[in-house]
């Protein structure tokens, strides 16, 4: 018997470790609920109960297949490997397989549960599956990891012309076996389900990602490269939730990106090979979480930015967690956070950097807060864009370049209708007026707050700080 334990990977279709316990035998599955170690990690309730979702899903897929499921329960991660070791007894299996996850607690979880099964005998059988490429396995020319994002993915693309990933089908039915499959609970723990509204926003399932993707890759991936900074357009495939649930493969999304350009990674329609470089920033970011493993724990990956005075400004922090920072567009992105567990990727970085650098509140507070709002809330990719935004981190923005969040608005909200949907109080505004942090004459008596900070002043109290720090201009 072979027992492949599912974990951040809910999708029969091209997942390594249950193809390839597919392979050596009839297979039973597992997962571990463990709420303790996901409230510590600052998971959201939205992408918890969106697990939970994609269970239940993965719950009747498996049944077709006659693929038991259980669910075991755990207190702490540090339980994993006894329970788990137990389990494989029970159901008489001789190999354990898993797909890898990065985070360094993951990593320890998951070497204890290695070593507990060797040292009990038993095969244990890991892989490669949310990720394209290993992490450590593209180096430079020293055999170092790369730092600049643009040499990495110079390398990642010589090697994928080399040779392109296949996508694996999922495992053929197999005989029945006498193991009771769980029936998936309708809540984890103290995770509330995320109601019908954003069920039917975020549709739990392989089909219903493959049907996303499938429409981003047909209808919207030609124009990407043109309109993939507008919040105000469907211009993105909004496939995070899906792919850091790995109800998505990478892989997946590589070949539909390159069925939609003729094969080609680097040429033809920009759309595709633009959306491709993010599959790549993607990569990178967990690349760099394996590689420099301080930035898993939550240090800067530059340390002589551990410098920087932050400011401890409660109440400044509170009004940009809730949206009323004064500033139209802030405040309009937050919001989108709160209702739906998403944010666009420019609203992320504008709202990264007011938090950072026109607030100079600590880049951690941002990333924590994140991390318990989003549905798609990954450690590398979530640390890698708040360090990006703070000038912390590796490949970043340099620390003068300070967005402005109302030219910023102009730019990519044009007739502020991104502002308009979640800024009802300011939607009888003009375009010309709705982006400017409210003066008073306009707003008295009004229930949109006055700015909290004015950029300008505030933009150079962050390059001060960062230069006061030592930092180079
Ligand atoms: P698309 O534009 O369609 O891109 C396709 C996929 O590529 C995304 O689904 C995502 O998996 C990946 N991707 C795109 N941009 C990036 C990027 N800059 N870094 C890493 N991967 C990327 N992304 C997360 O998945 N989880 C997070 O917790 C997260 N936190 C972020 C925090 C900050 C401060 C910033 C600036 C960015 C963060 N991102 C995060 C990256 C990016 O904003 C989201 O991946 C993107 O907005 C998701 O929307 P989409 O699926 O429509 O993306």
């Amino acid at each position: 018997m072979q027992l492949c334990w599912l974990r951040t990977d809910l999708r029969i279709t091209d997942n390594h470790a249950l193809w390839h316990a597919s392979q050596r035998g009839p297979v039973t599955a597992v997962y571990v609920v463990t709420p303790n170690d996901w409230q510590a990690h600052d998971d959201a309730a939205i992408k918890v109960d969106f697990w939970r979702r994609n269970l239940q899903a993965l719950a009747s897929e498996l049944q077709q297949l006659q693929i038991p499921l259980q669910l075991l329960h755990a207190e702490r991660w540090s339980d994993c490997p006894a329970l788990l070791l137990d389990h494989a007894r029970a159901v008489g299996a001789s190999s354990l397989h898993f797909n890898d996850e990065y985070g360094i607690h993951e990593q320890q979880r998951d070497d204890a549960v290695s070593q507990a099964f060797s040292g009990a005998g038993l095969n244990c059988q890991r892989y490669t599956d949310q990720l394209l490429f290993a992490p450590g396995t593209l180096t430079t020319q020293s055999g170092g990891m790369y730092k600049v994002y643009s040499q990495f993915r110079r390398q990642a693309y010589s090697r994928l012309h080399q040779h392109l990933p296949a996508l694996l089908p999922a495992p053929a039915k197999q005989q029945p076996l006498e193991i009771e499959s769980t029936v998936v609970p309708d809540h984890f723990g103290d995770f509330t389900p995320a109601g019908p509204e954003l069920e039917q926003r975020w549709p739990a399932g392989e089909q219903a990602a493959a049907e996303r993707l499938r429409h981003f890759s047909t209808q919207l991936i030609e124009d990407y490269a043109e309109d993939r900074d507008r919040p105000d357009l469907d211009a993105t495939s909004r496939l995070s939730p899906y792919l850091a649930a790995g109800v998505l493969s990478p892989r997946q999304c590589l070949h539909a990106a390159l069925q939609a350009n003729r094969g080609e990674f680097d040429g033809g329609n920009p759309g595709a090979v633009s959306w491709i470089n993010e599959l790549l920033w993607r990569e990178f970011y967990k690349h760099i979480l394996v590689c420099y493993p301080r930035v898993s724990r939550h240090r800067a990956f530059r340390p002589e930015t551990e410098a920087v005075a932050w400011r401890n400004d409660p109440e400044g922090l509170a009004a940009w967690q809730q949206g009323r920072t004064g500033i139209p567009l802030v405040d309009a992105a937050m919001r989108q956070l709160l209702a739906t567990g998403w944010m666009h990727n420019r609203l992320r970085m504008v709202s990264a950097m007011f938090l950072t650098k026109n607030l100079l509140i600590d880049w951690r507070e941002g990333e924590r807060w994140f991390m318990q709002h989003l549905i798609d809330g990954d450690l590398a990719a979530n640390n890698g864009g708040w360090q990006w935004s703070a000038s912390t981190g590796t490949d970043a923005a340099p620390y003068f370049r300070v967005f402005n969040p109302v030219s910023q608005s102009e730019k990519f909200d044009p007739d502020g209708s991104f502002i308009r949907q979640w800024v009802p109080e300011l939607a009888h505004l003009p375009a010309r007026q709705i982006h400017l942090p409210p003066s008073g004459d306009l707003f008295s008596g009004g229930s949109y707050p006055a700015p909290i900070v004015d950029l300008r002043s505030s933009r150079q109290r962050a390059i001060d700080a960062f230069r006061n720090a030592g930092e180079p201009a």
